[in-house]
C-alpha cells in the first residue's frame, strides 16, 4: 500500500478527552475514531490490526479443537427470563422495542443463546464434550465509557463455550485454555498474568481473569512475587499476606484481556440442558465460558508497546509488516525507481509494505513512521544508494544497519 493512497489522515495535535495513551496514539495516527461516547469507527489502520488479533484467536480456538459460529446480536427476552438476568446483568443490557412493542436485548453474552441451542441438540455422554466458538459484537450499557477502547458501550469479543460431562473433563479443558489465552497474548507482543477473579453476573463456580500490569487499567490485584499467586481485590478484599505462603502481597492497577468461568450447572440446571451418562441417568451438562475482547486488546497493546514518539506494534499484529520511506525520490529519479523496485519486490514475497510515497520532508516521513509503530522502517535515499543500500532501523531500537539492495529478501529482520 502507498501511503498517498491510504485512508488515513495522521494528527500531530493530541484530541481532546483522550485520558489515555492508547486512546491518543491510536487516534493521532488515525487507526480509530471515536463516533460518540463508548463507540467507535475502526479506520483501515486499525481494522487491519483488529483483523490480525482475530487471525491468532481463531487460529488458537481451532487448535483447542472449538468450531466457529456465528449467533445474533438480537437476543429473544424469554431467553434472558428464563435465567432471570434480564433485570439483574451488570453492565445492563441495552433494550429495544420491536413495532410489535416486544422487547429484544442486544447481546452482551451468549450464554442463554449458546446453552439454548445445545438443549436442543446434545442428548447423551456421546455428544460431549463440545466447544463452540463465535467472534462478534457485543454492547454494554456502561454508565460512563471511557479510556478509549479499553472500556467501550460497543466491542468486538472472542466467546467460547464449553460443554463436559465431568468436572474432571471441564478442569482439565480450562487448563488447556488457559495456556492458549497466554499464547494469544505473547504473539501480540504481551505478557499477561492470570489471577483469581471474582465472577460477577456471568457466575458459576470460579472464574480467572487475565491481566496486563498498566497504570492505565482500571483493575486492581495482588500479586504475590514468591509464590505467584494473584487475585483481583474484587475476589479476596484488601488482605496483606499471601494466602497461599503468606508473604507480603503488591497491589498493580491491570487491564483486564481476558476472563474464564468454570460456570458449573449453574445454566444448564435452569435451562435443562441436560445428556443421558453411561447409566442412562439424565444429568445437567457442567459448562464453562471464556472471553477475551479483542477492541480493547488492541488498546492494551498500546498501553504496553509504546514510546514518546508513538506505538510500537508487535510483528503478528502490526497493520503492515515494513515501512518504506524513500527521502529525496522527485518525478522518475535514481531514488524513486530503485524505492517502487524494492517496493514491488517485497511485496511479490508476501510481505506487506506501506510505502510512503508522499512529497514530504524527512522529519514528517519519520515523525508519522515512529507514530504508527510499524516494527521495521526501511529508508532509501541517495546517500544509501551511493553503497547500493538501504537503511533498516526497528521500531523498538535506535540503531540503525545499512543492508545491501539485494541482499534485502534474505535479511533476518
Ligand atoms: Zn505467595
Amino acid at each position: 500500500m502507498k501511503l498517498s493512497q491510504l485512508f488515513a489522515k495522521t494528527k500531530k495535535e493530541t484530541p481532546k478527552e483522550t485520558e489515555v495513551i492508547s486512546h491518543r496514539y491510536l487516534t493521532r495516527a488515525d487507526f480509530i475514531e471515536q463516533s460518540f461516547s463508548g463507540v467507535y469507527r475502526f479506520l483501515p489502520l486499525g481494522f487491519r490490526v483488529l483483523k490480525k488479533i482475530e487471525k491468532i484467536i481463531r487460529e488458537e480456538m481451532l487448535n483447542l479443537g472449538a468450531q466457529e459460529m456465528y449467533l445474533p446480536v438480537l437476543q429473544n427476552k424469554n431467553l434472558w427470563l428464563e435465567t432471570d438476568r434480564w433485570q439483574t446483568i451488570d453492565p445492563p443490557l441495552f433494550k429495544l422495542k420491536d413495532r410489535h412493542k416486544k422487547e429484544i436485548a442486544l447481546g452482551s453474552t451468549h450464554e442463554e443463546e449458546i446453552t439454548d441451542i445445545v438443549r436442543h441438540r446434545v442428548k447423551s455422554w456421546q455428544d460431549l464434550p463440545l466447544y463452540l466458538f463465535q467472534i462478534q459484537d457485543k454492547f454494554r450499557n456502561e454508565m460512563r465509557a471511557s479510556g478509549g477502547l479499553l472500556r467501550t458501550r460497543e466491542f468486538l469479543m472472542k466467546d467460547l463455550y464449553s460443554f463436559h460431562n465431568s468436572e474432571k473433563d471441564l478442569i482439565n479443558f480450562y487448563n488447556k485454555v488457559k495456556k492458549s489465552y497466554f499464547r494469544i497474548f505473547k504473539r501480540c507482543g504481551l505478557k499477561a498474568v492470570c489471577v483469581e477473579a471474582s465472577p460477577g453476573t456471568i457466575g458459576g463456580k470460579l472464574s480467572h481473569e487475565f491481566m496486563l500490569i498498566s497504570e492505565a487499567g482500571e483493575d486492581k490485584i495482588l500479586i504475590c512475587k514468591r509464590c505467584g499467586f494473584g487475585a483481583n481485590i474484587e475476589k479476596v478484599g484488601k488482605i496483606k499476606k499471601c494466602p497461599k505462603c503468606r508473604s507480603n502481597l503488591e497491589k498493580k492497577n491491570c487491564i483486564e484481556v481476558g476472563h474464564i468461568f468454570n460456570l458449573g450447572i449453574k445454566y444448564s440446571k435452569i435451562m435443562g440442558a441436560r445428556y443421558l451418562d453411561k447409566n442412562g441417568k439424565s444429568k445437567p451438562i457442567i459448562m464453562g465460558c471464556y472471553g477475551i475482547g479483542l477492541s480493547r486488546l488492541m488498546a492494551a497493546v498500546v498501553e504496553i508497546n509504546h514510546d514518546k514518539k508513538g506505538i510500537i506494534w508487535s510483528k503478528e499484529i502490526s497493520p503492515f509488516d515494513i515501512h518504506l520511506i524513500e527521502i529525496g525520490g522527485g518525478q522518475e529519479n535514481k531514488i524513486k525507481n530503485e524505492t517502487e523496485k524494492l517496493y514491488k519486490n517485497l511485496g511479490r514475497e508476501g510481505i506487506e509494505v506501506l510505502y510512503d510515497d508522499r512529497d514530504k520532508s524527512a522529519g514528517e516521513k519519520f515523525v508519522d513512521a515512529d507514530l504508527m509503530g510499524i516494527p521495521i522502517r526501511i529508508v532509501i535515499s541517495e546517500k544509501t544508494l551511493e553503497k547500493n543500500c538501504v537503511e533498516v532501523k526497528k521500531r523498538d531500537q535506535e540503531k540503525v544497519r545499512l543492508v545491501k539492495i539485494d541482499q534485502i529478501s534474505n535479511y533476518k529482520f
